[in-house]
């Protein structure tokens, strides 16, 4: 059988190692007579678990010391509204840039707990770019200046971090769909998020990473399990956390450091992505509207020239063994996701398929 290649924007690829492990771990994880699925969140075994996956990360992504590393549930979503609650501190307003579906759903929350300051949008040319430092207008006031470094559903990264040195405004980054794919500087944040179900593992939890002088205020009326002080107090413990998706990207964080860590990882994503927008560049078949510096390494949509081809398209994808490439509902045309466990070989499959197919439609 030829292997198959999902290119889901997520839940999506997790490594063939890593499942296998899983299942041959299902029924009794290490001699313990028990599934992860069964066992307590406050007994030994889990908890010997939950301590590796927290040391591995921190040592994966240089997490320093002084930041706490939580383990919740709720998704990125949940998100939008904890990070307003607690992170206003007091303050009248918060910055957020707009560069797409993500950031807008993130600040369409935020405007329930303080007022949105936009210091920049991407907007006028329908969220196909990032824009440039320059030109944004940051409220000195605002209590934190929030972005999303890769739009999953528009495909426009980030290249670079935002500078906020000289103000004390802590930077905040929704980086669900880029985490762990490129190292990162954690100082320079005051918090970042990511659901881990499209590169560290399946859905269920959300790993934030806080530095700890900025917990441990919240707005009024705020639900003891959104404050994340109560989390930090009480190691992730303060309630049952998603137990079996925190083993699965223990395993995943595991095997990301045996890849090498994540200069390695970075080094095949661009490999990866570079091999699909040369394509891409090559030809008036497929088109990407993401401006070229901005252009996402993980989440590259397309369209075709002729859309009445989609579905033919997809339907001969999934032939050569190709799935998931439909592009999020709200876009249509194509999306192909090349998260960490994606290897190069499948964007390699990806690329001569789109060549075969647009010779033949041509
Ligand atoms: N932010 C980004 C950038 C995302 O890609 C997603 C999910 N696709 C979310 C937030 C929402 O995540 P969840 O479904 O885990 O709430």
């Amino acid at each position: 059988m030829e292997p198959i290649y999902n290119f889901s924007a997520g839940p999506a690829v997790l490594p063939k190692e890593v499942l296998q492990q899983a299942r041959d771990e299902m029924l009794d994880w290490h001699g313990s007579g028990m599934s992860v699925m069964e066992m307590s969140h406050r007994g030994k075994e889990f908890m010997s678990i939950a301590a590796r996956l927290e040391t591995d990360l921190r040592e994966l992504a240089s997490i320093p010391p002084n930041y706490k590393v939580l383990f919740l549930s709720g998704g990125a979503s949940s998100q939008f509204a904890m990070v307003p609650m607690n992170l206003v501190r007091g303050k009248k307003s918060a910055n957020y840039i707009n560069t797409g579906q993500w950031s807008t759903k993130a600040l369409k929350e935020a405007k329930k707990y303080c007022a949105v300051h936009v210091a920049a949008s991407s907007e006028d040319a329908n969220f196909t770019y990032a824009p440039t430092q320059d030109k944004w207008n940051i409220d000195p006031e605002g209590a934190y200046l929030h972005y999303t470094p890769n739009e999953t559903i528009g495909g426009v990264e980030f290249n670079w971090i935002p500078d906020l040195s000289g103000t004390d405004i802590p930077l905040v980054a929704d980086i669900s769909s880029a985490f762990m794919s490129r190292p990162l500087d954690v100082s320079r944040f005051g918090l970042i998020y990511a659901g881990t179900q499209k590169n560290v593992g399946p859905a269920g939890l959300c790993i934030v990473i806080v530095r700890e002088d900025l917990i441990g205020t919240t707005v009024p009326g705020t639900p003891t399990m959104f404050d994340y002080k109560i989390h930090a107090d009480n190691d992730s413990m303060y309630n049952t956390p998603p137990t079996y998706a925190m083993y699965i990207t223990g395993l995943v964080v595991e095997w990301l450091k045996q890849k090498g860590g994540l200069q390695a990882m970075e080094k095949i994503n661009i490999a990866k992505a570079r091999l699909l927008y040369d394509f891409l560049d090559t030809t008036d078949f497929y088109h990407c509207p993401v401006a070229k510096p901005d252009r996402s390494r993980m989440n590259v949509p397309f369209t075709l020239k002729d859309p009445g081809l989609d579905e033919e398209f997809l339907k001969q994808a999934r032939t050569h063994g190709l799935i998931q490439l439909k592009g999020h509902r709200s876009v249509g045309g194509m999306r192909a996701s090349i998260y960490n466990a994606m290897p190069l070989e499948g964007v390699k499959v990806l690329v001569e398929f789109m060549k075969e197919f647009a010779s033949n439609h041509a």
